[in-house]
């Protein structure tokens, strides 16, 4: 039972499915335009106006890009160089880190802890120095769920605008929220001058694979992100983008009725964790369950998700994972957190939960 990797176990509405298929025997199978498919741009625009009450202009302050993956890279490697820092939330996406990386800048974290998994504004505050370039945040958050409440960004924001950062906000879970609100970080009053925001497809549409992501930002970060990314990918599949600008203004059922489901395959998946003695923190948002296996005995998840796959057959990643690396493992922040994914179907967390109860006495540890 993979628990591990984040992508849905069924695709995506069957009329969101067929729209691609129609548009790729009709055409356009060409070049896309570097910026997107201008459909895509205005229906993106509308979208994040009637959901997220921000007013973009969809040519020079929304560009498309080959998923969030890309809007993040292009952003880093535009925004970011060798010497410059970059402050991230930790736990954090491999992709931020690898990115930061790959622009030769350094990775500045600020750890959250259970049970809320928010970022103190005050550790914000001390991580950020005279090299400080970018703060990538993520809200909702992988892995943890938190949904970072607007009192919350209304203070980040003023922070970077004081200290003269930059913001990367990485709202890919926008759509998955249970509890409470998301609000995009470009809506706060004095973000738009100084904040970019990614999202996509992917997640709110169950079409990881099709890699349709977007960028909104300020136009002249818009426009230095969009000159990297003419040399990564230079544009994206145009049947994809065609589709989902036809669907986007028409998604609302889905939207709704997804949520719903992964409400249902979260409270399975939390019920199935309690059973065996775990208390794992309910998520507000995103695709993720994460829990402490501490009252197993387990201070390496790393070490035990081994055993859970030999012994039980579920696969899950071990959150250290998504934080610094340390040498010896047990050190890693969360090391004894383990992450499950619920973006699955009701039988896969059924018979993970099912296998886990059965397997329980043989991966405690004392
Ligand atoms: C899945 C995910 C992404 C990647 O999105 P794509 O559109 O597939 O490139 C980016 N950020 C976070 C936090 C994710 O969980």
């Amino acid at each position: 039972m993979n628990l591990g990797q984040g992508f849905p176990d069924a695709d995506g509405p069957a009329d969101l499915l067929r729209l691609a298929a129609d548009a790729v025997l009709a055409g356009p199978n060409q070049y896309a335009p570097g910026g997107g498919d201008a459909a895509l741009r205005r229906a993106v625009v509308e979208h994040r106006r009637a959901h997220w009450g921000v007013t973009e202009d969809p040519d020079a302050e929304l560009l498309v890009t080959a998923g969030v993956t890309e809007a993040i890279a292009a952003t880093v490697l535009a925004l970011v160089g060798p010497g410059d820092e970059v402050v991230t939330v930790e736990p954090f996406y491999d992709s931020h880190a690898a990115t930061v990386a790959l622009a030769g800048a350094r990775h500045v974290t600020v750890p959250v802890e259970p049970p809320a998994f928010l970022p103190d504004p005050a550790r914000i505050a001390a991580a950020l120095t005279d090299r400080t370039r970018l703060l990538i945040l993520n809200t909702p958050h992988n892995p943890t769920g938190a949904v970072y409440p607007r009192a919350l960004l209304e203070e980040i924001v003023r922070l970077c605008r004081e200290r003269g950062v930059l913001i990367l906000s990485d709202e890919v879970y926008e759509h998955l929220v249970f509890e409470g609100e998301h609000v995009s970080l470009r809506s706060i009053p004095g973000a738009r001058e100084i904040a970019l925001t990614a999202s996509g497809a992917g997640k709110a549409f169950a079409v990881t694979g099709w890699k349709v992501g977007w960028l909104a930002g300020p136009a002249e970060l818009v426009a230095a992100v969009r000159a990297v990314k003419q040399y990564l990918t230079f544009s994206t599949g145009p049947a994809y983008q065609a589709a989902m600008a036809a669907y986007l203004p028409r998604g609302e059922a889905h939207l709704v009725g997804q949520r719903e489901r992964y409400r249902a395959t979260r409270d399975a998946l939390v019920a199935g964790l309690r059973a065996v003695g775990l208390e794992p923190v309910v998520p507000d948002a995103g695709y993720f369950v994460v829990v402490d296996l501490a009252p197993w005995g387990v201070t390496d998840a790393s070490a035990a998700v081994r055993d859970w796959v030999r012994e039980a057959g579920v696969a899950g990643i071990p959150v250290s994972a998504l934080c610094r690396p340390t040498d010896d493992p047990a050190d890693a922040h969360l090391a004894s957190w383990l992450r499950l994914a619920f973006c699955k179907s009701e039988d896969v967390v059924a018979e993970g939960m099912r296998r886990l109860a059965e397997a329980a006495p043989r991966l405690r540890r004392g």
